[in-house]
């Protein structure tokens, strides 16, 4: 099929990618000049592992695009996708104008009958939004062209994009147009030979549908998370909780694990976007209200901890940090827990040497300016003068790292593990003193 996607970002760029990848001719627009020009030339903008070969793959075999040109990314498709931004605004709701744009853009150069797919994150209702854009588009050309307005939501995980999107647990796709949900189902197939879980169902539902998994996968975290905080509390440890809770088959392991809070370009925004959808119809959601306000507190518990054993004024010492991205396997730092410790500790005198692996640049742009906060070569680096060391996102490499080395170069022996990494009893051992979350 021939397929547009407006949009280059993380879920743009994948989607684009994963299409072309099963045979199809994709066009992926952006508005960013930089962006397209690099991809042009065969250089990713993102972090995302795999992304890379496959685009560079597609565009040799010409099956994969990049254009700043809408209007003939629009006129050359039979599908077009909508994978633009839709931040929070001021509110807290999705801000809706990248997507509307994009809409009124589209109404302006269809030629023929299409189909038009929303994949961004959106309020139940925006369907109906993008349809009277067109609409209101074609109406003031003077032009009836049919099309069908069709929610895709799109259930992907930065860091395994392409594994998510290549087999995905379920594809989600909203219409009241039978002819435009069986192509749609065509356009999936491929990615679902083993594992039929092409899901059609009205455009609310669908629309909800990705609200619903986010809010409960960041239910999962927040409740760990306040466990966590009972077990520091009573003296109990998280790790052996998790397993007396979690080997229940009614609740199992996976997504379960305390930490610094979540953080990234979703989980935060899409709470906030269905406290607001909630509010807007006069229910007061509780549930989401206490999952935010547990992860805002959470992104400070180990702020907390560094507190109580180094005092409130943190003048003169220096933090060494590893991790920025909001997890592992992305350079993606939007709602980092990084960012918010950081600048805690700043707030009380410290300054701070960091390292991520993927995330330098990012960290650039959020901390560039700011003289506390050094960018470090590699997590040794950071260790130099350091009193103490805060683990903020488990990348494999810091998981077992150099215990011998780090003593010799720290100036104080003191591990603060965000993501209960390392072992306490071994680590005590070798004469570090540790702190984790919610561990004895
Ligand atoms: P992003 O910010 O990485 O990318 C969005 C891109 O759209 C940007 O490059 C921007 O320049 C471009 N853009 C905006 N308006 C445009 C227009 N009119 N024409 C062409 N390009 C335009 O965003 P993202 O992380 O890919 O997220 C996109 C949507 O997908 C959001 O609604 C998000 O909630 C949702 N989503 C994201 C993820 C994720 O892990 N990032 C996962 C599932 C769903």
């Amino acid at each position: 099929m021939k397929i547009a996607v407006i949009g280059s970002g993380y879920v743009g760029l994948t989607t684009s990618a994963c299409f072309a990848e099963m045979g199809n001719t994709v066009i992926s627009v952006d508005k960013d000049e930089n962006k397209i020009e690099m991809l042009q030339a065969g250089k990713v903008p993102i972090y995302e592992p795999g992304l890379e070969d496959m685009i560079l793959r597609n565009m040799t075999a010409k099956r994969l695009n990049f254009t700043l040109d809408t209007k003939q990314a629009v006129q050359d498709s039979q599908i077009i996708f909508i994978a633009v931004g839709t931040p929070p605004g001021e509110d807290g709701s999705a801000d809706l104008q990248y997507v509307i744009a994009a809409a009124e853009e589209i109404a302006s150069y269809l030629n023929e009958p299409k189909i038009i797919v929303n994949k961004s994150t959106v309020p139940v209702g925006t369907a109906d939004l993008v349809n009277e854009k067109i609409q209101e588009v074609l109406n003031a050309r003077g032009v009836d062209i049919n099309y069908a307005v069709v929610s895709n939501p799109e259930f992907l995980k930065e860091g395994s994009a392409i594994d998510d999107f290549m087999s995905p647990d379920r594809v989600v796709i909203g219409t009241d147009n039978p002819k435009a949900g069986e192509i749609m189902r065509t356009l999936y197939e491929p990615f679902c030979r083993t594992n039929d879980r092409i899901l059609i169902m009205g455009i609310r539902s669908a629309e909800m549908a990705k609200y619903a998994a986010n809010s409960f996968l960041a239910t999962k975290i927040s409740f760990i998370n306040e466990i966590s905080r009972l077990c520091d509390a009573y003296d109990a440890d998280i790790a052996e909780v998790r397993n007396g809770m979690c080997s229940d088959s009614r609740i199992g392991y996976k997504f379960i694990f305390p930490g610094v809070g979540y953080g990234g370009s979703c989980f935060p925004k899409d709470i906030k976007a269905l406290i607001n959808m909630s509010r807007k119809v006069g229910y007061e959601p509780r549930i989401l209200t206490a999952v935010e306000e547990v992860n805002s507190e959470q992104k400070k518990v180990l702020v907390e901890k560094v507190k109580a054993h180094f005092g409130k004024n943190l003048k003169g010492k220096t933090f060494a940090v590893w991790g920025l991205a909001f997890k592992p396997q992305t350079d993606d730092m939007r709602e980092a827990p990084s960012v918010v410790i950081i600048n805690e500790l700043i707030a009380m005198g410290a300054t701070v040497k960091a390292y991520d692996p993927v995330a330098m640049q990012e960290a650039k742009k959020v901390f560039g300016n700011n003289n506390s906060v050094t960018l470090c070569a590699d997590e040794y680096e950071t260790l130099k003068d350091a009193v103490a060391m805060l683990l903020i996102t488990e990348w494999h490499q810091f998981r077992y790292p150099d215990f011998e080395r780090m003593s010799k170069i720290m100036q104080q022996k003191v591990i603060f593990d965000g993501r209960n990494q390392y072992n306490p009893k071994a680590v005590k051992e070798m004469g570090f003193t540790y702190y984790g979350i919610g561990r004895r």
